[in-house]
């Protein structure tokens, strides 16, 4: 099943555009009845029409041809990847439980014991953990600083078999020089895996910067309503056998209502895109002359020290970004500031239509400028009118100079997240 056919099957005369192909990609309607949404096949049993076709899926190690047993994707599932998959031009994708899966079955899917894995230092962290955990296995795993660019060179070992990368990074946002890290892997046939999902394919494709495998969680942008838990990886033609042979050793699955919801959501994933940008960089921009602010570590705005690198690889930015506060400002002043909030709500995941902050712990670092003095909030901007989203910062912000008057007054202490 091919992703990108249009709905006569005519071959455009040019390659169509971003916002063109997102409208367009999935099944043709005309295998669908008509209908321009593909069907929610939901199944663990398909039947062949005979033999041949048995032999067909027990002789193919990936699986490719249906029918074939539900958990190797059903037709919905499948749609979702050819769609990913072209729009990150990727050869195929494997969609996993979550996206911490589709990392996890990634990673798994290249090293073996007696390996050494480089991981950046700003990545999710729990890909940290589950690459510690690796240590186990007799992989040993080593985080670098994630703007050296080319000087991984230095880093690589000879049993060195994968670089983990994620740009921007997770709560601190350093952009990574993609292109030096990969060519640098490529001269030592080093597999290199990129995190995307804060630009999407929408605004970064790290397969055209060189990068073997991109890594997604579908639960947040792709999606985009903060209503599943999703991965997917997206694969290069020579690693894609490592990437589903590994899915299938794993017995990675994912439900056909969730990938249906996530192709649904990249149907809207250019507008949401850039509606997420122009909020987020406006409020940037505002947080960035207030005087509880010590810093706002967004890469579109001109003093982040990734910003050119960011210009050059990215076309656009996403929704969040990095808030530090003032130092002078203790635990129990950001709970007040916290507490205080209308709008952004208090929770974990991001890249929904609704505005939340966090906390962000920055936590063990081997090289760049963190941890920096300060309580460092992640804000993701929602979709919500971005007037209405400054007057609720602007009152947390009063509350968290305010707590300053109440030091010395008994109560309850808030609770932070
Ligand atoms: C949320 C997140 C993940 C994990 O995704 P889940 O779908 O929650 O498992 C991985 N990478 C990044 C950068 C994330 O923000």
């Amino acid at each position: 099943m091919t992703g990108d056919a249009g709905p006569g099957g005519n071959a455009p005369a040019r390659a169509d555009a971003l916002d063109t192909r997102l409208v367009h990609l999935g099944p043709p309607p005309g295998q669908q009845f008509g209908y321009v949404n593909p069907p929610v096949y939901r199944g663990s049993t398909a039947l062949y029409d005979g033999p041949a076709g048995l032999r067909r899926t027990q002789a193919d190690p990936l699986k490719r041809d249906l029918p074939a047993y539900g958990r190797f994707g059903t037709p919905t599932v499948r749609a979702f990847e050819a769609a990913l998959s072209t729009l990150e031009g990727g050869h195929a994708a494997v969609v996993t439980c979550s996206g911490l899966a589709a990392i996890t079955t990634a990673v798994l899917a290249f090293v073996r014991s007696g390996d050494h894995v480089l991981v950046s230092d700003s990545v999710y962290p729990p890909t940290r953990r589950f690459c510690d955990s690796l240590e186990a296995f007799g992989i040993s795993t080593q985080y670098y600083d994630p703007c050296l660019g080319s000087g991984i060179e230095r880093l690589l070992r000879p049993n060195t078999r994968l670089v983990y990368l994620e740009s921007p990074g997770s709560g601190t946002f350093e952009v990574m020089d993609v292109p030096a890290v990969t060519q640098a892997c490529r001269r030592r046939d080093v597999t290199t895996i990129v995190d995307n999902t804060w630009a999407t394919p929408f605004f970064c494709r790290p397969i055209g910067l060189g990068a073997d495998v991109v890594v997604h969680s579908a639960s947040k942008y792709l999606a985009g309503h903060a209503d599943i838990v999703l991965g997917a990886v997206v694969a290069t033609e020579e690693s894609y056998p490592a990437v589903r042979r590994a899915a299938i050793r794993l017995g990675q699955y994912a439900g056909p209502d969730d990938a249906y919801l996530a192709l649904r959501g990249l149907r809207t994933l250019g507008v949401r895109m850039r509606q997420h940008e122009r909020s987020a960089l406006e409020l940037a921009r505002w947080l960035s002359s207030r005087p509880e602010v010590s810093d706002v570590v967004h890469p579109a705005l001109d003093h982040h020290p990734g910003h050119l690198i960011w210009k050059r690889d990215f076309s656009g930015a996403a929704g969040p970004f990095g808030l530090l506060l003032h130092p002078r400002f203790d635990e129990r002043q950001v709970a007040a500031m916290l507490q205080h909030l209308r709008l952004f709500g208090l929770g974990y995941s991001w890249g929904g239509y609704e505005s939340l902050i966090v906390p962000s712990d920055p936590g063990v670092r081997v090289g760049g400028d963190w941890p920096r003095p300060g309580t460092l909030l992640r804000v993701h901007v929602g979709m919500e009118d971005v007037e209405d989203l400054k007057a609720d910062l602007r009152g947390a912000l009063a509350a968290l100079r305010s707590a300053d008057e109440d030091v010395r007054s008994p109560g309850p202490t808030p609770s932070t997240v």
